[in-house]
């Protein structure tokens, strides 16, 4: 270990290389109940240089390597499995290295987060907007896209996995690749290059979801949209556990909002100082917010007009909906709910707790309504307040569900894991795939998943990374 450090000493610096045991700790654990386990060295990284010459160190001693930005994933992700070498990107490779206006898109190192680009976005290019998650401002955007989050455009745009433009990469081999249109040019691409991921082999794929396991990205070229000048939210409160899906659906599938994000009356509770909210009988059941945006105040009234029109059509079909305006919901309740639209923001009901946890999943849409049904029977078996948080994802083509847990760090774990497991289990077999999947859950899954996909992901890992290097244990590799 003596010979080893001296060795990551000369390659990032003395100051740059840690293993003492108050430096590594916070990186052992996260706010999941995922089990913890500690690195034995935290690089901070500053160049590729360095990091091809980390690549070859690892694979000549099989030491494990964690690539880490804010460790915000809250699936356990960047808790090393076997010891190794933490790589923590969000100390000194967070620039933002170009926006391009003409073909909208962001060239980010890894560190940049969601804060920095919002304020870089603001300040310089105001014509121009990014999607936000409902992750802390100091969570990153590289990790959030090569994650595939669901973001506040995510209704019009899909995944933030289909945004991304292209990536630059050092592979097991210590390579270093650029994939996209920014392939032209030998040692450097032109920063006007990272436009557009087709129509060449995707290889992108190779590196997105892929938890950190095949390579490390170094540069990723974000897609950016316009910013319209006219901007409004409005809020739908449903009453009916299910009916909440009618909106995803109807909503979604008139292209006329931005996002839709849906939470159950016990979320908004828990935003209004509730910390333990129970649903009074005759209460409604979720709402959602719908950001609507347009370039002229006649598109707007347009959207308005087509929006109020699907409400009404609901409530022909004897769905209780009431449509109100959400920002002035937020002035008269309670100005903290305001952060579900300003984003990006810390919103409070999902920070206030030690822990955080969650069963994050796409989802088919059809099954929406049973699978509200089961998860919030679920909750209520186990004595927790349900948090179900949901979403439309391109236009309705597809949803996301997510039932969330706040509990007390190293005290609550045993009980919120065996909720967490029933609930898996349970959207597993309606056909939900869980996102930022911690391994365990990966564990239950392998159990039904096609076995020529587990072998040719398997295949594939092996070829990216023979040695088994980066971020062992992710996913049971
Ligand atoms: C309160 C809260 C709310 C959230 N809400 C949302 C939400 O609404 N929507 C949503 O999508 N997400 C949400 N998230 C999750 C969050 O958006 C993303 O997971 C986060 O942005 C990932 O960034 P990070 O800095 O935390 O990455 P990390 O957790 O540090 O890393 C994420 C993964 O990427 C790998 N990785 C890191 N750097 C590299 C690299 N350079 N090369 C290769 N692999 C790498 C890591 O090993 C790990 O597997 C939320 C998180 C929190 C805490």
């Amino acid at each position: 270990m003596e010979e080893l450090k001296e060795k990551l000493s000369t390659i990032f610096g003395k100051d740059r290389v840690t293993s003492n045991q108050v430096d590594l700790y916070p990186y052992s654990y996260d706010m999941t109940e995922c089990s913890p386990g500690m690195p034995d060295f935290v690089v901070i990284p500053e160049n590729n240089q360095q990091l091809v010459q980390l690549v070859s160190l690892a694979n000549e001693c099989k030491i494990p390597l964690i690539p880490y930005i804010s460790g915000n994933n809250v699936g356990g992700l960047t808790i090393p499995h076997h010891g190794g070498i933490i790589i923590d990107f969000g100390k000194k490779m967070n620039r933002i290295l170009h926006v391009n206006e003409d073909m909208m898109y962001a060239l980010l190192e890894p560190g940049v987060t969601f804060g920095q680009l919002k304020k870089y976005l603001d300040n310089n290019h105001s014509n121009l907007r990014y999607s936000y998650p409902f992750a802390p401002p100091y969570a990153s955007v590289v990790g959030n896209a090569i994650l595939s989050g669901m973001n506040n455009l995510s209704c019009k745009i899909g995944s933030m996995g289909d945004s991304i433009n292209g990536l630059e990469v050092i592979t097991g081999m210590g390579e270093i690749a650029r994939i996209g249109s920014c392939f032209y040019g030998k040692e450097h691409s032109d920063p006007g290059s990272w436009w557009c991921r087709y129509p060449m082999p995707d290889l992108l794929g190779l590196f997105v979801n892929w938890q950190g396991m095949t390579g490390l990205v170094t540069k990723c070229a974000v897609q950016l949209w316009p910013n319209p000048r006219i901007q409004k939210c409005y809020m739908v409160i449903m009453f009916g556990l299910t009916d909440i899906v009618d909106v995803l659906q109807e909503v979604g599938r008139s292209e006329i909002v931005d996002d839709i994000s849906a939470v159950n009356t016990e979320v908004i509770k828990m935003t209004c100082e509730i910390p333990e909210p129970v649903k009074i009988p005759g209460e409604p059941d979720f709402a959602a917010i719908l950001p609507i945006t347009a370039k002229t105040e006649k598109m707007m009234q347009a959207k308005e007009e087509i929006l109020h029109q699907v409400v009404d059509e609901m409530r022909e079909k004897g769905i209780q909906i009431l449509l109100i305006d959400f920002l002035e919901f937020a002035k008269i309740f309670n100005l903290r709910v305001r952060c579900y639209h300003d984003l990006p923001a810390v919103i409070l009901s999902l920070v206030e707790y030690s822990g955080l946890t969650w069963f994050g999943s796409y989802a088919p849409m059809h099954e929406m309504k049973l699978l509200i049904q089961k998860v919030y029977s679920i909750f209520n078996e186990h004595g927790i307040p349900p948090f179900i948080y949901m979403k439309s994802m391109k236009s309705g083509h597809y949803a996301i569900f997510r039932p969330i847990i706040r509990y007390k760090k190293f005290k609550e774990e045993k009980k919120v894991h065996m909720l967490l497991e029933e609930i898996a289990e349970t959207c597993i077999n309606l056909g939900c795939i869980p996102y930022k999947t911690p391994a365990w859950m990966t564990e239950k899954m392998r159990k039904v998943i096609n076995p020529g996909w587990l072998q040719l992901f398997e295949r594939i890992k092996k070829c990216m990374d023979p040695n088994n290097i980066f971020n062992p244990g992710r996913w049971n590799t």
